[in-house]
């Protein structure tokens, strides 16, 4: 395991949108295929930790984009659930069209994207955005394409390590630590 990566505050900063591939880094890449009555169902393993990360991160403002290159209910499920700005499901995996249509319609810069990805598909996307990251695990085509690599692999707490990571370097990852506290001690109601 290697040391927890470090971003400067200036780079931080810049990122108003952070995009996640979905197999390998919300998910340890494992996919369970099956039939019931002649319907096909896939499910996917998340993690519980990634999903309050991504929580923290919306509240501070930054928007949040899921592009995946494979296109399953499980995904629109969890994004639904996380409460995602943006998900986008291309069977083709052609991520970075996808992207940069996404931030030329919310008038962000490519430059100011984080985009974590772990494997080939992302490579084009990964040269492009301003913030690069990959998971522990990712494959060595991907990471070589990556400014930050994590230590938690695709699945086991990579994206929240990167939301703590993003959001220590903007200096706000304690009070959104404590926003939550005071969030989950209020009675509903009331
Ligand atoms: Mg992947």
């Amino acid at each position: 395991m290697t040391a927890a990566p470090v971003l400067d505050a200036e780079s931080a900063r810049r990122v108003k949108f952070v995009v996640l591939d979905v197999d390998g880094v919300m998910t340890d890449g494992g996919v369970y295929l099956g039939d019931v009555d002649g319907r096909r169902l896939e499910f996917k393993r998340y993690d519980i930790q990634d999903g309050l990360g991504i929580l923290l991160l919306r509240w501070s403002g930054i928007r949040v984009g899921v592009i995946t290159g494979r296109v399953s209910e499980s995904v629109a499920l969890r994004a639904a659930e996380l409460k995602v700005d943006d998900l986008v499901q291309d069977e083709q995996a052609r991520k970075l069209p996808a992207l940069r249509k996404l931030c030329h319609k919310h008038g962000i810069g490519l430059d100011e994207v984080a985009f974590v990805g772990d494997d080939l598909p992302d490579v084009g996307v990964l040269r492009e955005v301003g913030l690069p990251v990959v998971v522990g695990n990712a494959t060595a085509d991907a990471a070589r394409c990556a400014r930050l690599q994590l230590t938690r692999r695709g699945g086991f707490g990579a994206v929240r390590e990167f939301c703590e990571v993003l959001l220590r370097a903007r200096g706000e990852w304690d009070a959104l630590v404590e926003r939550y506290v005071q969030s989950r001690a209020e009675v509903p109601g009331k």
